[in-house]
């Protein structure tokens, strides 16, 4: 027994604590995992559908500049009025102007400026271009040719080149469109970007974060941005699936469901673990309990028995002196008879409640009565103790087991005789309290420490005084007065120091007189 319990403590219960917390440390990362990889995808999704929105767009403007590209034939830029105005509403709606710069001059001299809308915005542009967009250009970065894209703020307007190099009568030119980025915005982008898809919000902020086409989206890990890839790069368009921010709600429910059901699940094992460890303490004291119970019992019939015996040989001698004597002994022995009949009967009654076959009897009897039988069987044993019973009995019919509640009497008495040996006197009172029957023990005894005060009902449990004082017990005394008392419908307690002195114990037996 004892090494099953030594594994159960220092190997099972460790054991099983760290299997429930692996198991919950594990089923909580595949809870994470599993959510994580499902936000991933949504993710995913979100961004494929962002870049796609993103070339879109870009594919619409270089489409334009590649139109724009075979129309201009840097040989003659007079051309570009004829070959590309004609055409250039329809073809390339937002290219506002083309111009063709000379690159094998200093300064870059603009050769062909052909615009759809000339006016004074044109001179203020073409100043912007060789004064201050030039040199924010990649002129010089190789192939030469390809389509390049600038776009940048210039005075707080956006503005969008498209640039390429053309060499002709053995000279390089640079070709600039210039694109209408307010056109871009207000025209095309509610072309491109129709709100036909339900299932996905969108804008376009620029680098400052401001919303130039679009609603606001609701802020969530969801929401995915991507910036144009060659044309309009400074800026960004966003996209959050509609179902995604119901689905990124229904996560953070799940997950937290999930997680709670893991914890509570580890709770319960653990609590699990608690009560396992703590029954199997509580059987250890029980057992512990036990054990002394018996060899107190024991002790208790040794030394009546021994008084019996004694004196019952002495008479038997027949060398006793005279009948005053004699009758003396016989006396001695018949209270000793009586006490181990009582400690029998106590050990009896208390066996019978332990296996749950109680077996009163009840009936409509005057309590008084067992009260004065108790009394009786006491008052030698309180005379030679030097103790008065101070009996006060009122009569009280009630429904109740005579035999039952004088045990509990002889026992709330017997205690007081052990216990209370310092005073003179013990009072035991039946009376009427209202519906209920009361019967209560007063002494002047030591009292009882409160910390015993509840625990002193429990079975085989012992006060802190008895044993220091060494007085001879079993532990289940008032376990049956409480017993009994519970089982007529009532309750017994303790109030130590008695009510008006600072020593002395009270114990009562409280029942209906009706059951
Ligand atoms: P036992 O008397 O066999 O120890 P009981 O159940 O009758 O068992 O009593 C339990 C404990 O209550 C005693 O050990 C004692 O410490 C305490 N007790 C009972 N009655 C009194 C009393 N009248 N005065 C002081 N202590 C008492």
């Amino acid at each position: 027994m004892k090494t099953q319990q030594r594994l159960l403590y220092y190997v099972l219960v460790p054991v099983v604590g760290l299997a429930v917390l692996l198991l919950g440390a594990a089923a909580l990362r595949t809870t994470l995992q599993i959510d994580k990889a499902r936000r991933q995808a949504v993710v995913d999704a979100t961004y494929s559908l962002a870049n796609e929105r993103v070339d879109r767009l870009d594919r619409f403007i270089v489409g334009q500049d590649d139109t724009l590209g075979e129309a201009v034939d840097v040989g003659t830029p007079q051309t570009l009025t004829t070959q590309w105005l004609a055409t250039a509403a329809r073809q390339t709606p937002t290219v506002r102007a083309v111009v063709v710069l000379d690159r094998e001059t200093r300064d870059n001299e603009v050769i062909a400026f052909v615009s759809r809308r000339p006016g004074p915005d044109d001179d203020a542009f073409r100043r912007r271009l060789v004064h201050r967009l030039l040199s924010r250009m990649k002129l010089d970065q190789p192939p030469l040719e390809q389509l390049r894209h600038l776009h940048t703020e210039i005075d707080g307007r956006s503005e969008l080149l498209s640039y390429w190099h053309r060499t002709g009568n053995g000279r390089r030119y640079l070709v600039v469109a210039w694109h209408y980025v307010d056109k871009l915005v207000a025209e095309v982008m509610p072309k491109l970007y129709p709100d036909v898809d339900a299932a996905s919000r969108m804008n376009v902020v620029d680098a400052r974060g401001r919303i130039l086409f679009g609603e606001p989206l609701v802020a969530g890990n969801l929401t995915v941005g991507v910036n144009f890839p060659t044309t309009l790069y400074d800026w960004r368009l966003n996209v959050a699936l509609t179902r995604a921010q119901g689905l990124e709600d229904k996560v953070i429910r799940q997950r937290y469901v999930q997680v709670l059901v893991v914890l509570l699940a580890m709770l319960i094992a653990v609590a699990g673990v608690a009560i396992i460890v703590r029954a199997s303490i509580q059987e250890r004291r029980l057992a512990a309990l036990k054990s002394e119970f018996v060899a107190n019992v024991s002790h208790e019939l040794k030394t009546p028995l021994a008084s019996v015996r004694m004196f019952g040989e002495l008479l038997l001698t027949g060398r006793v002196a005279n009948d005053a004597k004699r009758s003396e002994y016989l006396q001695i022995i018949v209270g000793e008879s009586e006490r181990l009949t009582a400690l029998i009967d106590n050990v009896l009654d208390f066996a019978r409640v332990e296996r749950g076959q109680e077996g009163y009897e009840f009936a409509e009897e005057d309590v008084a009565e067992a009260a004065l039988q108790a009394a009786d069987t006491l008052r030698y044993r309180a005379g030679q103790a030097g103790i008065a019973f101070e009996v006060d009995l009122e009569p009280v019919r009630a429904r109740c087991d005579l035999r039952a509640l004088e045990l509990a009497i002889i026992n709330l008495l017997d205690n007081a005789l052990k216990y209370a040996g310092g005073s003179s006197s013990v009072a035991l009172r039946v009376f009427r309290d209202g519906q209920e029957v009361a019967i209560v023990v007063t002494d002047h005894g030591p009292g009882i420490p409160e910390a015993d005060r509840e625990r002193i009902f429990d079975r085989f449990a012992r006060g802190r005084g008895a044993n220091e004082s060494r007085v001879r017990g079993s532990g289940i005394g008032l376990a049956l007065v409480r017993r009994i008392a519970e089982a007529h419908g009532g309750h017994a307690t303790v109030v130590s120091p008695v009510p008006g002195a600072n020593t002395g114990s009270e114990f009562a037996i409280r029942f209906p007189i009706r059951g």
